[in-house]
């Protein structure tokens, strides 16, 4: 079975419940009309009985009947009867075939053949000693007065007014939900054609009210902005990764080649073969760092880890690249720092950072590595006063494969910082860096610490 719209829905419940209270109300209404008109009849017809006898005196034997007598009045029908209960004078209507004996004082109910109500009130009076007796005779006010005439509107407006109700609705509620069809529309447009960079377009009046359907159009566009951000950045990553991989690899087969075809040369082949495929187990390895970081699944082999005489060990390491450049290197390493963490994961931090400061740094430079203890945080840090970077760029040297400048280093491939950063996270720390083009900068990594007393790792 096809499924309603909610506009119809809407329409069909609400037609429901207007059929329902205007039903209600008729029917209240006709019911307390109806009780009013048989009441007022009832009244007027015993007040036109005690009135009617004002009217008939009598003289010696007879009854005389005063011309301001009316035996029609108002709907009432008077008749006089003598005490022998033989009309003296008086009218009865047509409807009523067969009219019951005369009874003192009771107020009866009939119904005429043509099924209408009727009343009939008698009452004898004591006329000079004579009895005398007059009969009213009057139709339900509920059947032939302003009840029945509303009860005809009523039966006319009402149906059509609720036909107008269910029309006007059903074009007003279609209209209220024209905006969710637009979206829709396009959120279906979206899917099938697969373009990210469409957005929902809401004709608003400037300055008009931001109700749910404008915030539900605003959600839909913000995802689809960060869905189509994170696809760039997909397409991006799959295109650096391949571009980084083919420079190497291109090496490897053409020295390969040369190795193959001369054997003089082949010592010199395998060297560089051997330094290539190095730069590739180091990208491979840092990109496997990565995807693991995104997945949450970078394993930490944790271990109690000096890292003060790690930080010596690495300036240490670092004293001949940077000899080649004139550049000094100064620690000042407070001693006995210890932290839990992974120690060949630290060591990749530790060296990517003074790697950076060396390859960046200026020619008969000076870098300076620190390591010291603020409350539980081991706070390392690396400054040099190298090229340094734009403040526009600094925010931006996290991301995968960003280089400041991509002539700046041919060694590089901008994948350090990012690892780096996701190794310092994986240990409950963070790292920052400042710096100034032209001056130098300084990277700063915060680990907690190892405590005795709270092995918190
Ligand atoms: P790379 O392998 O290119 O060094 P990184 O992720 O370590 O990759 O660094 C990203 C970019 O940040 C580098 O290409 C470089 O432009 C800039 N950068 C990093 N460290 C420094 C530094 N100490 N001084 C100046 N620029 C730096």
């Amino acid at each position: 079975m096809k499924k309603l719209s909610i506009t119809m829905k809407i329409t069909i419940w609400y037609t429901v419940f207007m059929f329902i209270i205007a039903g209600v109300f008729v029917a209240a209404l006709t019911y307390t009309g109806s009780m009013r008109a048989g009441e007022l009849a009832r009244t007027r017809l015993m007040d036109s009985v005690v009135d009617a006898v004002d009217e008939i005196e009598t003289v010696k034997e007879d009854f005389i009947i005063d011309d301001d007598l009316e035996f029609y009045d108002d709907g009432v029908y008077i008749s006089v009867y003598d005490e022998d209960k033989e009309l003296i004078e008086g009218r009865r209507p047509a409807e009523l075939s067969e009219l019951p004996e005369l009874r003192d004082t009771e107020l009866e109910k009939l119904e005429s053949s043509d099924g209408e109500t009727w009343y009939v009130y008698d009452r004898m009076f004591d006329m000079n000693g004579r009895d005398i007796w007059v009969r009213g005779i009057v139709k339900d006010f509920a059947e032939s007065g302003s009840v029945a005439a509303m009860l005809r509107i009523a039966a006319v407006a009402f149906p059509a007014l609720v036909i107008f109700a269910a029309l006007g609705g059903y074009v007003i509620t279609r209209r209220g939900f024209g905006p969710v069809r637009n979206i829709l529309r396009t959120v279906g447009e979206i899917s099938r054609d697969g373009d990210l960079s469409r957005r929902i377009v809401q004709d608003k009046e400037p300055g008009s009210p931001k109700d749910e359907i404008y915030n539900l159009s605003e959600t839909f566009n913000g995802m689809f902005g960060r869905l189509e951000e994170t696809f760039e950045k997909e397409k991006q990553f799959t295109s650096d990764v391949s571009h980084e991989l083919r420079t190497p690899l291109s090496v490897i087969i053409s020295q390969s080649d040369y190795a193959i075809e001369d054997e003089e040369y082949r010592e010199k082949a395998l060297k560089v073969i051997n330094r290539e495929a190095k730069r590739m187990a180091g990208l491979v390895s840092r990109l496997l760092t990565l995807a693991r970081s995104d997945a949450g699944r970078l394993k930490l082999d944790r271990e109690l880890v000096d890292l003060s005489s790690l930080c010596e060990t690495v300036a240490w390491q670092q004293e001949e690249p940077a000899a080649k450049r004139n550049i000094k290197i100064h620690s000042e390493i407070s001693p006995g720092i210890t932290v839990c963490g992974d120690e060949a994961m630290l060591i990749r931090v530790l060296l990517n950072l003074m790697d950076n400061a060396v390859k960046y740094g200026k020619d008969g430079g000076n870098v300076e590595l620190s390591l010291s203890q603020s409350d539980d945080m081991a706070c390392f840090k690396v400054r040099d006063d190298g090229i340094g970077i734009g403040q526009d760029d600094l925010p931006k040297i996290w991301e995968r494969f960003y280089r400041v400048d991509g002539s700046r280093s041919e060694d590089s491939a901008g994948l350090g910082l990012s690892m780096v950063e996701a190794i310092v996270k994986a240990h409950g720390g963070h790292v920052e860096a400042e710096s100034v083009l032209h001056e130098g900068s300084c990277f700063t990594v915060m680990i907690p610490v190892w405590r005795k007393d709270n092995d918190n790792q």
